[in-house]
């Protein structure tokens, strides 16, 4: 049973009161703010109470994803400063199209792997950067690394006899990026831990791999052909393989050619 209120107060800022005190129960103390401001722009409009729960409810959960996205990125070992938005495909014009659908992230899920071959500056560590920022804002935990630096964490994690769980725990994240395959050659034990990797992530979790290389030279770098090529196998079987081309972006204003031509 219900008397007769005395208060003031209306009753908008009873229910705001109370939002307040809800919201913090709920660790969404952004509620409260758009709950304020969106109810007058509701009853100004006319929505409906679904339309405004939704409205309210959607801004806590884009807060939440935008700070969980920094969260991922700030975790990952991701360059600062590479993202799709600052990347100039008129400058690789062939790449506008298979990036822009990558995009998606619909790949991740399907863990599929994308290897982008090119000469150094045509931006090949900057789309793999940016996918993967990506990728963190869609929600997905990435890591980024060169190659050597994955050799070297892998061959820490194997003197301790922990090779098979830090595979594992890597294959809880749905992306790393493999950068710089190719610049240094493994050793025989370096390209046997470097197989592994490729290895255990197959049809389980996603690589974005770079090189400067094209594949015919992997070989060399693995100082195997046999490895190299079961490696290639599984990297390529579900994979987009997209070649830059032309110049260093580097150099583009500089009237450098860094191969002259003799
Ligand atoms: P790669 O890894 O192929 O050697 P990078 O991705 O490191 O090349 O690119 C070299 C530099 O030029 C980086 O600072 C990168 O951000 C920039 N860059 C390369 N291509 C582009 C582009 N098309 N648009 C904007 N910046 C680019
Ligand atoms: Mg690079």
């Amino acid at each position: 049973m219900s008397t007769k209120t005395t208060a003031r107060t209306s009753p908008a800022s009873e229910a705001l009161k109370q939002i307040t005190h809800l919201a913090a129960a709920l660790k969404a103390p952004r509620i409260t703010q758009a709950a304020a401001r969106l109810a007058e722009h509701a009853r100004d409009a006319g929505w409906t109470h679904e339309d405004y729960l939704a409205a309210v409810l959607e801004r806590e959960v884009a807060a939440r994803n935008a700070s969980g996205a920094q969260l991922r990125i700030r975790a990952s070992g991701l360059p600062a400063g590479k993202t799709l938005e600052d990347f100039d495909f008129d400058h690789q014009p062939a790449a506008r199209t298979p990036i822009q659908a990558l995009a998606s992230g619909a790949w991740l899920v399907e863990h599929r792997n994308v290897v982008l071959l090119g000469p150094p500056g045509t931006g090949k560590t900057h789309l793999a950067a940016a996918l993967a920022v990506t990728a963190a804002r869609q929600g997905h935990r990435v890591l980024f690394a060169t190659a050597s630096e994955w050799v070297t964490r892998l061959s820490e994690a194997h003197q301790r006899g922990r090779l098979d769980a830090e595979l594992a725990r890597l294959r809880r994240y749905p992306l790393i990026v493999v950068d710089e395959v190719g610049y240094l050659p493994f050793e025989q034990d370096a390209a046997n831990l470097f197989f592994q990797l490729v290895s255990s992530r197959y049809e389980h979790a996603s690589l974005i791999l770079t090189s400067n290389l094209p594949f015919s030279s992997w070989a060399g770098v693995f100082g195997d052909q046999v490895v190299a090529a079961a490696m290639i196998d599984r990297i390529v079987h579900h994979a987009d393989v997209i070649a830059l081309k032309g110049a260093s972006y580097r150099l583009r204003d500089r009237g450098i050619d860094p191969l002259p031509s003799i």
